[in-house]
This record gives structure tokens, C-alpha cells and sequence, in this order.
């Protein structure tokens, strides 16, 4: 597959066109941000345990009946996907209570969510990724309805497979962020899944294994990334 140019370059990944108009190459890359950009450090390795972290989980994904945008692994930090017109908005689903809501709702860390949270966000650096609702999405027109509620079904559905896979390598899964986008008319999964997109704690101790340890500068970030992958079996060279 033939690297063209660069379409876009996000936080941690870029995003190379094809030869192939239906395709597109994402390469992970060892950057790491958090708080808008505001702070950001090059972590080694992360490109790679990111990469094939995501192939994992998208494998497991699509094997559970979830469409997904995955292709096949390209290179040890490169995978190739399907070209989505994305839709631009995050899912939120939170099992756990953590980060953002704790400070918008004053509640505590580690509060058990049952039935779980569902939030949608705009995609959008400038505004802070603002929380919206379906009306909103309705009225700017950003999905049609039955996209809306295919997003928070397959969304839902990421949470019933992903739960699982994690607490069955003794890990909770927090919390995560899913988008997704058009492929031929059909809603699919883009972007990634990695521990920069979600927070999985170790289900006895509740140590952090995700991107918490970034933001709240708590060191060995990848070291915390490469032991998810391990546990779940994940091989990264
Ligand atoms: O910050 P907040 O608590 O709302 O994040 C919820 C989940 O979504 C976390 O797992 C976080 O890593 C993820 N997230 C993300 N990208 C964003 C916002 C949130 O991956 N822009």
C-alpha cells in the first residue's frame, strides 16, 4: 500500500491518503497530549503499543458484530482503515465516575454508574470539546437521527464486549471515548481505541493504567499501556 500525503495530523496520530481512494493509512505516533494540547510530551514506544493495542481491540470488536474502520496492520506503527466521512462528535460511556463529570457534577472518583452514562460531545479543540445533546446533533444537522441512535447502540454494545475483556485480565474499564463515522451509508467505527482514549483500573488495587497517568503526572505511562496490552495477551514486538 502506497503512502500519499498527509491529510491530517491530530495530537497523536496522522492520517496519510492512498492509492486507494476507500483507504487510509493512520500512523500512531509517540506524542502524547492532554488539557487541549496544553501539555504534550513525546512517550517512547507509544506509537507502537497504541498500534497494535488498536488492532487488538478493533479485531475483537469486529468479531463481536461492531463494524469497525480497521483493515490490517501496515507496519509496527502503521494500520490501514477504511476512508469514513466522520461524524464529528465523541461517546461517552462511563461505567466508573471519573475525570470530567466528577468535576461538572461534583461527585467523586470511583462511583459505580448503573446503568451506566451515555454523553456526547462536539469534536471540536477550539470550543474544548463542549458536552451537546441529541438535539443539538438534530438541529446543526451533524447526524440524522437513526445515525444518532445506531452510534449510542453500537456504543452500548463496545461496553457489554469491552467490560468483559478487561475485567477478565482484572481490569475495570472506567470509562471511553468512541467516534465514528459513514462508510457507504453504514455507521462505523473510526479513530482508535487506546489507553490514550479511555481509563482502565486494575480491578483489586484501582491503580491507573491509562492516560491518567499523563495527565496527572504520575510517570510510567507506557510502562502502565504495555502492561494492559500484556495482560490481555496483546503481542507488541
Ligand atoms: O475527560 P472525560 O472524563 O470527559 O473523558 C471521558 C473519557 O473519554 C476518558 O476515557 C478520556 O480519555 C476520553 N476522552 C478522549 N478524548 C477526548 C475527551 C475524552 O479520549 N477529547
Amino acid at each position: 500500500m502506497q503512502v500519499d500525503t498527509e491529510l491530517y495530523s491530530g495530537k497523536a496520530k496522522s492520517v496519510f491518503t492512498t492509492d486507494d481512494p476507500d483507504r487510509l493509512i493512520l500512523r500512531f505516533r509517540d506524542d502524547t497530549s492532554a488539557f487541549d494540547g496544553e501539555k504534550v510530551e513525546k512517550l517512547a514506544r507509544k506509537g507502537i503499543v497504541n498500534n497494535k493495542f488498536n488492532a487488538y481491540i478493533m479485531e475483537q470488536l469486529e468479531k463481536a458484530g461492531i463494524p469497525t474502520h480497521m483493515d490490517r496492520l501496515l507496519t509496527d506503527n502503521e494500520t490501514l482503515v477504511k476512508r469514513l466521512t466522520m461524524i464529528p462528535v465523541e461517546c461517552v460511556v462511563r461505567n466508573i465516575s471519573a475525570g470530567s463529570i466528577c468535576k461538572r457534577l461534583g461527585v467523586e472518583e470511583g462511583l459505580e454508574l448503573n446503568p451506566p452514562t451515555f454523553e456526547f460531545f462536539l469534536k471540536n479543540d477550539a470550543l474544548h470539546d463542549p458536552m451537546i445533546n441529541e438535539y443539538h446533533i438534530r438541529s446543526f444537522g451533524w447526524a440524522k437521527d437513526v445515525e444518532v441512535a445506531e452510534m449510542k447502540r453500537l456504543t452500548f454494545m463496545v461496553n457489554d464486549v469491552l467490560r468483559k475483556l478487561f475485567l477478565d485480565a482484572g481490569m475495570l474499564l472506567v470509562d471511553y471515548k468512541l467516534e465514528f463515522g459513514r462508510y457507504h451509508d453504514k455507521i462505523v467505527l473510526g479513530d482508535e481505541f487506546t489507553p490514550d482514549g479511555c481509563r482502565l483500573w486494575d480491578a483489586e488495587t484501582r491503580k491507573k493504567l491509562d492516560k491518567d497517568r499523563f495527565r496527572q503526572g504520575m510517570g510510567d505511562v507506557v510502562e502502565a499501556y504495555e502492561e494492559v496490552a500484556q495482560r490481555l495477551g496483546v503481542l507488541i514486538d
